[in-house]
């Protein structure tokens, strides 16, 4: 065999060897981050500006098992004014590593505008309200300051750079009912709400006072069709899919809230109406083209 044969061999040798030590000590580090690592808060980039708080929070679901549903922001703040606030706020239960953006109220712009926050102490706190586990997170109203501005990773990101299963963790606080008036698909439009002043349905009403006037006054005349201005979806989304069943072009479910998809059509104030009208906490808002 040529020495060049050798060398080769050799050489590949060793690069497998690297390929594989490699693996391995990636793996090990994951595995043990996972498993020992302590939990972690990151801030995140909200989608929407104003009183939204959003952040990533990781930590071994196995070892401490809880329900997170609130997250609490407490300022201690003995030297400036207002000496303490605090600001809490539920978001759909998790029950392992997460990201989510809550909308804090007028309380986190007055949290943040505080005399002499920077010297003040922030406390995060990430709570379990019915296991009564608190994980908690204490820093500097300057660093605190620092990371709200400087967060730049957004809560898609953070979900996709720690690999979380956002459908296995997550579960509503609310238990939504099963909407009977949802019908059934109508052909081309998909699910539609069932009710009297939908003219796909006008028909189907009519028997309910027994006569053709009745089905009349319980149908009313067809509803005419309307334009949109402008739509969107106010914080509070429980991620409960009606307004998606109803109008797929216009609303697109994510993990943790609703979207308007880019380009949505504006020409269907009724299905619009009727998408807003099953929002079961009423987060859709849009107004009508003039
Ligand atoms: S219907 Fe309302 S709560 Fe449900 S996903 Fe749509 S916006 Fe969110």
């Amino acid at each position: 065999m040529s020495t060049s044969l050798i060398a080769m061999g050799v050489a590949a040798f060793m690069v497998i060897n690297l390929v594989v030590g490699l693996a391995a000590l990636s793996l090990l580090f994951g595995t043990f981050e996972t498993l020992f690592g302590k939990p972690k808060i990151n801030l995140l980039k909200s989608s929407k500006s104003g009183n939204v708080f959003a952040f990533g929070f990781k930590w071994n679901s196995a070892k401490e098992p809880a329900a997170l549903d609130t997250i609490r922001l407490r300022l201690f703040n003995p030297f400036g004014t207002p000496t303490q606030v605090e600001v809490s706020k539920p978001f759909e239960t998790k029950k392992s590593s997460f990201a989510v953006e809550v909308d804090m109220g007028p309380g986190l712009i007055e949290l943040l505008g505080a005399k002499g926050f920077d010297h003040a102490t922030m406390q995060i706190e990430v709570v379990s309200s019915k296991d009564g586990v608190v994980f908690q997170f204490d820093m500097k109203g300057s660093k605190f300051k620092k990371l709200v501005f400087d967060a730049n990773q957004t809560i898609a990101e953070y979900i996709a750079q720690n690999k979380l299963d956002v459908k296995k963790t997550s579960k509503s606080p609310i238990d939504i009912p099963v909407r009977s008036f949802i019908a059934d698909t109508v052909p081309g439009r998909g699910p539609a709400l069932k009710m009297a002043t939908n003219p796909v349905f006008a028909g189907e009403f009519a028997g309910a006072s027994g006569s053709a006037a009745g089905a009349a006054v319980a149908a009313g005349p067809a509803a005419e069709n309307f334009k949109i201005a402008k739509v969107w979806i106010e914080p509070g989304c429980i991620v409960c899919n009606a307004c998606e069943d109803i109008y797929k072009d216009v609303f697109e479910v994510l993990a943790d809230t609703c979207i308007i998809r880019p380009n949505a059509p504006l020409d269907d104030g009724l299905r619009m109406q009727e998408a807003a009208e099953a929002c079961p906490v009423e987060v859709i808002k849009y107004t009508i083209a003039s």
